[in-house]
Parts: C-alpha cells; structure tokens; sequence
C-alpha cells in the first residue's frame, strides 16, 4: 500500500517537476508572467551557470525557472506549486533589498567551519556526503589537525556567531571538547549536528556541554514508524535519540529538533513532532526540512522525492490551524522587513512561524496579521525614500504590541541576545519556532536567492571568503574534490 501510494506520489512529481525540450532555444510554449530574470544551474552540469527566468505559470498556479542551457536547451524546473506564496514573498524581498548582494559575514548568523571529520558511524541512504561513494576520494579527505582549527576559529574571534564544526559525524573526532571549547573561546556559540549516537554516553555528552555546547541539532525523522526510520538511516534509531533528548533535557541544552521529509515517504502527520517538541521544553526550534537531492545521493532516493518549501509550509497549514500558510506568508514578510532594519541577510528557503508552547495566545493575534500586512506594506513603500523613518515607524508599532508580551520579545531579538552574550539556555521558551528549510539542488537553485543566505561555508580562507553552503553542496562529489584541494592547498590554514 505504502509502496503504491508512494509510485503514485512520485510519478505525479516526476511529470510536473522538471520538464526538458533538448536543444529548443524557445519558449516551452507556457503561458506565464515573468517575475525576475536570474541565473540558475544547468541540472545536468550543476557547474554550468545559465540564464533563466522566474515565471509564474497560469495554467497551473506555480512558479519555474525557465533554464536556457547551450547545451541542453530549454528546462522548466519548478521552485513553488503556491506561485503566489513566492511571488508575494519574492517581491516584497526585493523591493526591500534591491540589487546583487554579498552579505557582511559579521551579520550572518550561522558559519559553517570544513569537516571536523569523514568519519561516521552511521550510512544514512538520504546522506549528502555518500561516504561509502568513491572511497579513495572520501578517504583521502584529512581532517584538519587542531592547530589548523584554532587558527581557523581564531579568525572569528569576538562575532557572538554559531559555528557549526561540522562532520561527517563529528563526534567521531577524538578532540571534540576541545574544538568546542576552542569555539566558545574565541567568543561564539558551538552548534553540534549530530547523529545523537555516541552521545547516549551521558558522560561523553556532559563532557561536551561542559566545554560550551551551546545548541544540538538533532534528526527525528520518523515517530514509531521502523520502516521510515529504515528508509532514511538504515536502522532503527528513535530509541537512542528519545535518550539524547532527555539527556539534553538534563543539562539544560537547547536543541534543534529536526525530521527530514520525502515526498510520499514521511509527509503526513505532521502534528507528531509538533507534539514531542512542545513536550520537550529545551527543543527551541522544530524544523521541517527536505530530503536534499544533490545529484546521485542514493540508489533509494531521487528527485522526485524532494519537497519545494512553499509545498512543506501548506501540508503544515492543512495539518493545523496554528501553522497557516496565511500566516507564515505574513510573518515571513516581517521577518524580511526586520532583516532589512538590521542589515542581516535571510535565505528565501526558509521559512518560520512562532507557535505557543502552551496557554500563551497564538502569534497571529498578538501581532494582529490583518492589521499588521497594510503597515508592513507601508514600511517597504517608504523605505526607499526615508529608511530611518519607516523603521522607527514599523518597531514602534511592534513594541506596542509586545509591550504585554516581553516573552515574545526573544522572538524577533534571537540575534541581538546572543550578540549581548546572553546564552540561549536562558531564553524564554513560552513559543516554540517552526522552521521549514530546504537547501537549494541543482534544479532550484537560483544564484541572486543562493547569496541571501543566511549560513555560509567557510574552507578555510580569510572570514570573508564564504561561500552559501547550497552552492557549496550541491553536487557531492565535486565538494569532495574541492575539500580536498582546500586541505592540500597552502591557504588551508
Ligand atoms: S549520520 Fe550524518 S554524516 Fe553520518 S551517514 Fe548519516 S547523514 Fe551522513
Ligand atoms: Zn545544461
């Protein structure tokens, strides 16, 4: 039954979401409102750049890129079935943030440090990394030694920003207290993504936290569903997370609850880790995120299987009122206007809503949506002309409204707290963020949104030279191969 329901699921995708006329420099013949040119990737060649368009699409309510490749001709890919979802979000962005932009590397607020290690315990089918793909390549990849590390995390000194040291898994790396600790040193918040096994060893873990651990980010893909959980991490795994996340409950770390999702595989029930993560008072953000198709990440995903943001966000509005579409629409809207205040970048991909943990009232009344749309279109009509004035309009109207509710202040202020060095075990947590995220692949990806990413890749080069950690991945083996040029070459340290 699962199976059938899951062909039905995929052909259905597979017809709509990626469409080919090799060789046609023309028009697919689609009738559609163009909404920005931009450049993408050929999905063939993900190293080829091409020139595209957005469209909206009439006869079916969806957006596409319009790729015209040399080589390949024309290629439709489409990056919303809600075409209005990101046309609304899409132009009210732009309007705030016109013109290409590099963001200043201070304002970002994750950073990505090169692998802590290639080595991993687990060989999960939906694995970016493809461990056991081209072993020699794989096994060549040398961790970088500790020295090269505290050089590397010495640069950042003093930013207040969450740094991933990123694995394969990275508490396969003997030295992890210390790179932890090296991190919180040099004054920025360590963030662990972890499979969560080696730290069922409460001692290990307490070890960890005890170095600064500031945040986990841990994957819960499937509630009481073996076959899922087989499917996406080849075991069985819930048993051991449940005990990491009691044992973070423990020592009072913060954790990001993450379930990865694939199209007709684990895309229903979605209420499930909405209800363990309001169980669990130390899970401060429950995100939703896509299965990532980076190429050939294995012989049991594909494509088809990945879910486009905007499709994340209605499947969550369908499953609870408190999470609907209308309302992350509006909120990413004010999101997007606090980004521009701030000078912070925020990637189009991700999207957020604030729910209430329990009797608090829900976002959309404290802040009054309805109200809130006509001023937030106020704010982008005149910024352009009187920025400052526009802004102390917009907070003042903000403050107002949360004059009676100072424990949603932390909700727009996550970055100014940390930046006063006020640790995030201590925030409030009367509202839990709901994340839906997906990294851009080769068919979606599109080079203006790419770089308004708020997390970058660092390999090891000056601070600023950063790259969007969805470019960067895009195609396993071709991120292989240049962390390994980035290790071998003499500005790895
Ligand atoms: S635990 Fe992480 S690094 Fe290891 S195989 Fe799974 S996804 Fe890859
Ligand atoms: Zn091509």
């Amino acid at each position: 039954m699962l199976y059938f329901g899951l062909v039905k699921a995929v052909e259905a995708a597979r017809s709509l979401k990626n469409q080919k006329e090799p060789g046609s420099a023309a028009s697919l013949n689609h009738s559609g409102r163009l909404l920005r040119r931009c450049r993408a990737l050929c999905s063939d060649r993900p190293e080829v750049e091409v020139e595209a368009e957005l469209v909206l699409d009439d006869s079916d309510g969806a957006a596409w890129l319009h790729k015209h490749c040399p080589e390949h001709g024309l290629e439709r890919a489409m990056v919303a079935r809600s075409g209005w979802y990101l046309e609304g979000l899409d132009d009210y962005y732009y309007r705030l943030n016109p013109g290409p932009s590099r963001p200043d590397p201070r304002r970002l607020s994750g950073h990505v440090l090169y692998l802590t290690t290639m080595r991993c315990n687990f060989r999960c089918p939906v694995c970016f990394l493809e461990l056991d793909r081209e072993k020699e390549l794989t096994e060549s990849i040398e961790a970088p030694s500790l020295d090269q590390i505290r050089e590397l995390v010495g640069r950042f000194r003093g930013w207040r920003a969450e740094i991933f040291p990123l694995g394969a898994e990275p508490t396969m790396r003997p030295e992890l207290p210390e790179i932890i600790a090296l991190i919180r040193r040099s004054g920025n918040y360590p963030v662990l993504v972890s499979n969560g096994e080696r730290l069922r060893d409460a001692r290990f873990f307490r070890c960890l936290v005890d170095a600064g651990l500031s945040k986990l980010v841990l994957s819960i893909d499937a509630l009481a569903d073996p076959q899922v959980e087989q499917q996406f991490r080849g075991r069985q795994v819930e048993r051991s997370k449940f005990q990491v996340l009691e044992l973070a409950r423990k020592f009072g770390l913060p954790v990001q609850l993450e379930r990865c999702m694939a199209r007709g595989i684990n895309d229903d029930d979605l209420n499930a880790h909405l209800r363990l993560a309001r169980g669990f008072p130390m899970v401060h953000n429950l995100v939703y995120r896509s299965y990532l198709d980076v190429g050939s990440c294995s012989s049991s995903f594909s494509r088809e299987h990945q879910l486009l943001p905007d499709e994340i966000v209605e499947a969550l509005g369908r499953a609870n009122p408190e999470l609907a579409m209308r309302d992350f629409y509006v909120f990413q809207k004010l999101l997007y206007a606090l980004c521009r205040i701030t000078g912070m970048p925020r990637c189009h991909r991700t999207q957020a809503l604030f729910v209430p943990r329990d009797a608090a009232p829900p976002l959309a009344e404290v802040l009054d949506f309805e109200t809130l749309e006509p001023i937030l279109e106020r704010f982008a009509e005149d910024t352009p002309a009187k920025p400052r004035r526009a802004a102390a309009s917009l907070l003042a109207w903000l403050g107002r409204r949360l004059v009676h509710r100072p424990d949603l202040l932390y909700v727009f202020g996550l970055q100014g707290l940390r930046r006063f060095s006020y640790p995030e075990r201590h925030y409030p947590n009367s509202y839990l963020s709901v994340c839906v995220s997906s990294l851009y692949d080769a068919a979606t990806y599109h080079a203006t949104g790419v770089w308004r990413c708020h997390s970058v890749w660092h390999h090891g080069g000056k601070p600023e030279d950063f790259e969007p950690f969805c470019k960067v991945i895009l195609d396993s083996s071709r991120f292989k191969r240049r962390l390994l040029h980035y290790q071998q070459s003499a500005g790895r340290s």
